[in-house]
């Protein structure tokens, strides 16, 4: 049996894949802090987990994904306080954009989508036990996690302390005993949005939240830990600090979760995506710009591990990519996929076992279909099996090929009236008079219809 390779940022190695339980394999992904848009590099997250889900259901019976929503944090209050609109219904309207967004991007939506504000009562558990096993402190109504008492902290980041410091970017404040120490539980006095804790009413750190999320809906430990490679530290690295330190196993940080798996940085035209620059996408945008799998296969196109270039050139490519793919499933149109049992060819798969090399399997599907002209059925038939298939894994090519490439549909005349010219095209040639049905033939490509002279008759689309 082929195994699973991918790339652990816990040790920073590839490693085989081995499921801590077969029968039901456990994915965490951090998701979005929801008071505005999600961009690009969201999206990123998003897609490349739901590769990964989609291609573990193909190797295990069962995969649990759980992607939760963060739906306090001091951006919330800020965009809540600017906005004059209640926190709730603000992070209940970015969620439901972002979900609607990701679908749109053929993203599944996580077996489990958890709120943080449905968890306090397990972040507030989870923190006694720190403080329980002097892992934090108390101090003028913080509890903060105490760095230093966790041996293996930086262990996933590779930082060490003096870094580790010059990361933490905050100016320390006086109750902190340590410049790394980050906070469990702060202070949060009406009117800011506020929890009853045994420290008095607060509200939980940001890193807490996944800590408590992902025990209650997986347990422990579980198989991938995943998300944006800028959350590696810190907040990975302190979510690692207090799941281990609050079970007592800070020597064996795989007692959380075993893989860690990251994706790259979006840039876009080159530079960083920021505010400054003013060059943020957002994925609300682009979906009303182009189609959702063009989007999709671009986000797939770069290693997952890679930084990924966003450019409209990029976008063009993968859109020219994608319409060629369809044009083959529709001269394939008649060809049964699933005629005789096939599996997908070796070479092709061979890149998503490999830490899931995306740009690997896309380049073998490209050479595939260059051979489609003088294949014979069977070569067809698997052919297009592999179209299908792999578009299955990666989320595309399951659309109608008519209706992807344009096939009748019209957006600025109506069908009786293409029907109609089409008619009169064909018996001005069959009366020789070539002039007319060439001006017929303009006519309708100044309306954005282009027709295509078949051994069945002519067809039509729209451009
Ligand atoms: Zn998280």
């Amino acid at each position: 049996m082929k195994t699973l390779r991918i790339h652990n940022t816990l040790g920073n190695n590839l490693e085989e894949f081995k499921p801590i339980d077969p029968l039901n394999v456990r994915v965490y992904a951090c998701g979005p802090t929801v008071y505005y848009y999600a961009h690009i590099g969201n999206a990123r997250m998003a897609v490349v987990n739901d590769l990964l889900i989609r291609f573990l259901k193909t190797l295990y019976p069962k995969v649990t994904y759980v992607s939760n929503i963060t739906d306090i944090d001091d951006k919330i209050i800020a965009a809540s306080q600017k906005n004059k609109i209640p926190i709730k219904e603000l992070t209940e309207k970015y969620t439901k954009i972002y979900n609607e967004d990701m679908s749109v991007l053929g993203v599944k939506q996580p077996d489990i989508q958890p709120k943080a504000t449905d968890y306090i009562k397990e972040m507030i558990n989870l923190i006694e036990k720190l403080i329980e096993n002097n892992f934090a402190y108390e101090k003028d109504g913080h509890v903060l996690f105490h760095v230093p008492s966790f041996k293996n902290y930086g262990m996933l980041s590779g930082r060490n302390r003096d870094e580790q410091i010059t990361g933490s970017r905050v100016e320390v404040a006086p109750y902190k005993k340590d410049p790394t120490d980050f906070v469990l539980w702060k202070p949060s006095p009406s009117p800011l949005p506020g929890w009853e804790s045994p420290w008095g009413l607060g509200r939980p750190g940001w890193h807490l939240e996944c800590s408590a999320m992902s025990e209650k809906t997986l347990g422990l430990p579980f198989d991938i830990h995943s998300g944006g490679a800028d959350l590696i530290f810190p907040h990975h690295e302190n979510e690692i600090a207090q799941t281990c330190a609050a079970h007592k196993n800070n020597d064996d940080l795989k007692s959380f979760a075993k893989y860690w798996f990251h994706n790259g940085f979006v840039n876009v035209e080159g530079e960083k995506m920021s505010k400054s620059i003013g060059n943020i996408k957002l994925v609300h945008d682009l979906v009303k710009e182009y189609k959702g799998e063009v989007l999709r296969l671009t986000l797939l196109s770069a290693h997952y591990r890679q930084p990924l270039n966003w450019t409209r050139d990029i976008i063009k490519q993968n859109s020219t990519m994608l319409d060629r793919f369809y044009r083959t499933l529709k001269d394939l149109e008649k060809v049964d996929a699933y005629a005789e049992k096939n599996e997908i060819e070796e070479r092709i798969i061979n890149g998503l076992y490999d830490d899931l090399n995306t740009p690997k399997v896309i380049a073998e599907l490209n050479m595939l279909t260059n051979g489609i002209n003088n294949a014979d059925v069977k070569t067809k038939q698997k052919i297009k099996f592999n179209l299908l298939e792999i578009g299955k894994i990666f989320g595309i090519l399951q659309k109608n090929p008519d209706t992807w490439l344009g096939y009748g549909q019209s957006k600025n005349i109506n069908q009786d009236t293409i029907e109609r010219l089409i008619k009169d095209r064909n018996e001005a040639r069959r009366n020789k008079n070539f002039d007319t049905a060439d001006e017929i033939r303009k006519k309708l490509k100044k309306e954005g219809v282009e027709i295509e002279d078949t051994s069945e008759g002519t067809i039509w689309r729209s451009i």
